[in-house]
């Protein structure tokens, strides 16, 4: 069957398809722990889901405009005001079927085909293929756990060519949870500016941050860095609304303008009740983000204390979002039950089927030998979880050394 280059060339989502593998498992009724998911385990907020009810009660089931309800526009609009005093018209925003929508949007956008973006490594899976998608050149430039995962702005300024066109920023972090501060976010966007490149900041993470940590918003340092930047937020996981499908990008009126005339042939509107559910979650009590904020807080500290206590693995303590990365390189070459563990492939293949707890391997996010741990899950079900992959990462370690 013949298939376009584009077409073969793509990868599925691992993330997804873990997360999936998970739920099929539990709904088999194999006890399995899921730490693959990147999605909040609480329910939407009972307000939110309200909202969305009356709109179907109310008839609000059809199209709206393409880039989103004025109504909604207008409530980003004052959130960013509020949350950052960032102005944006409603004419600059443009809303899609989540962050994700509006990132492949962006990039059909800005990239013209063999254009580069430079991608720092560890990144969201997704990056590179949805620039791939656009025809664009993914460059990955890799950082240093020294650095804490953070781009310098001579490793950005090295990996620039004439084809660069945009540099991701995303902050904090899927996977790593490295947040950067203002001063190193303003070496980093003097060196875009300078060669004119185009900002995408991933901010979806911005209201998920830890230990008193301030999340600075892109556009806000400066009137230059505002017109380059292409603002990428949502309500999937601030409001755990992930399967509502609600994303927004936040641009130059143009660059919107433009992304809303891609996604009027490729989508048209997001879903309208969505749009309803997503307007309460904007313009009602916000509690119930910093409710689930202080759990995340909660959770991370006792994974970081308990993945401390495992021999031979070591992480990096996340300041945002909700994952923790751990290096297992130091369980390579180690043979169990007559399997060698080679990579973090082998070891996430062993953990499912020897441990029952589902991860997520990382070579697809440039950082090999790397697994990552969501702890958007239950207390009790993380707890459950490392018991099970510290007893298995000391059987590995056990039978090694008896042979
Ligand atoms: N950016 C990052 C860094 C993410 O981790 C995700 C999670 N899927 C997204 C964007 C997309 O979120 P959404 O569910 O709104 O498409
Ligand atoms: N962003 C989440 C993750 O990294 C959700 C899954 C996805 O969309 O890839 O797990």
């Amino acid at each position: 069957m013949y298939i376009s280059r584009k077409g073969s060339q793509i990868k599925p989502s691992s993330t997804l398809a873990i997360t999936a593998k998970a739920k099929e498992m539990q709904d088999e009724g194999v006890d399995i722990i899921g730490f693959g998911a990147g999605e909040p385990d609480c329910d939407t907020p009972s307000h939110i889901k309200q909202a969305a009810i009356q709109a179907i009660e109310e008839g609000f089931t059809k199209y709206t405009p393409v880039a989103g309800t004025i109504e909604l526009r207008k409530a980003i609009c004052h959130q960013l005001q509020q949350d950052h005093g960032l102005i944006y018209a409603p004419n600059q925003i443009v809303i899609s079927n989540g962050a994700k929508h509006s990132l492949t949007n962006a990039f059909m956008a800005i990239l013209n085909p063999g254009d580069e973006v430079i991608i720092p490594a560890p990144f969201w899976l997704s990056y590179p293929e949805m620039v791939g998608l656009a025809d664009g050149i993914p460059m990955i430039v890799y950082t240093k756990k020294e650095n804490q995962y953070k781009l310098t702005p001579e490793e950005l300024e090295n990996a620039i060519t004439s084809r660069t066109k945009a540099i991701i920023i995303n902050s904090p972090s899927n996977p790593t949870g490295m947040i950067y501060t203002k001063e190193e976010l303003q070496a980093l966007v003097a060196v875009a500016l300078k060669y004119d490149l185009y900002i995408i900041s991933d901010e979806i993470y911005e209201k998920l941050i830890y230990d008193g940590a301030i999340h600075v918003s892109v556009p806000t340092l400066g009137a230059d860095v505002y017109e380059k930047t292409i603002l990428i937020n949502g309500v999937s996981k601030s409001y755990s609304m992930t399967g509502w499908r609600i994303g927004y990008a936040a641009a130059h009126p143009k660059i919107a303008s433009v992304m809303s005339n891609i996604q009027s042939h490729g989508s048209s509107n997001p879903n309208s009740i969505a749009q309803k559910a997503a307007l309460a979650a904007y313009t009602g009590p916000q509690d119930c983000v910093e409710e689930m904020r202080r759990a995340f807080e909660e959770r991370r500290n006792y994974m970081m204390e308990r993945i401390e206590q495992i021999p031979n693995i070591s992480a990096f303590k996340p300041r945002g979002a909700f994952y923790v990365l751990f290096d297992m390189s130091e369980l390579i070459g180690i043979t169990y039950e007559g399997e060698i563990i080679h990579a973090a492939d082998d070891l996430a293949r062993i953990l499912l089927e020897k441990a029952q707890v589902a991860v997520v391997p990382c070579a697809d996010f440039g950082c090999p030998n790397h697994i990552r741990l969501s702890y958007a899950i239950s207390m009790d079900n993380i707890k459950k979880g490392l018991d099970r992959i510290e007893a298995l990462i000391k059987d590995l370690l056990f039978l090694d050394a008896s042979v």
